[in-house]
């Protein structure tokens, strides 16, 4: 499973909305990490909108909390 790491992909991310987001993460406009990787960032988990991303559906994935875990493999 190969998510491209695209302009359109990275559009349907939900990330943006996310209640986990802090200012450390929308200073440096991170998202998409489940192709991007993990944040440096600190992070409180707060909820995860990855389970409803259309990423996931249409490239057949599952998780949550990619910022924090990292990258899918
Ligand atoms: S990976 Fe999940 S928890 Fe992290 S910012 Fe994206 S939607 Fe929020
Ligand atoms: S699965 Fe999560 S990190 Fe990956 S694009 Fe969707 S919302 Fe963003």
């Amino acid at each position: 499973m190969n998510v491209p790491d695209t302009l359109d992909n990275a559009d349907l991310c939900l990330c943006s909305s996310c209640p986990t987001r802090n200012e450390c993460v929308k200073h440096q406009e991170q998202r998409m990490f489940c192709v991007r990787g993990k944040t440096d960032c600190s992070l409180a988990r707060n909820g995860c909108f990855c389970g409803a991303c259309p990423l996931e559906n249409e490239y057949q994935f599952s998780g949550l909390y990619f910022c924090e875990l990292g990258a899918i493999r």
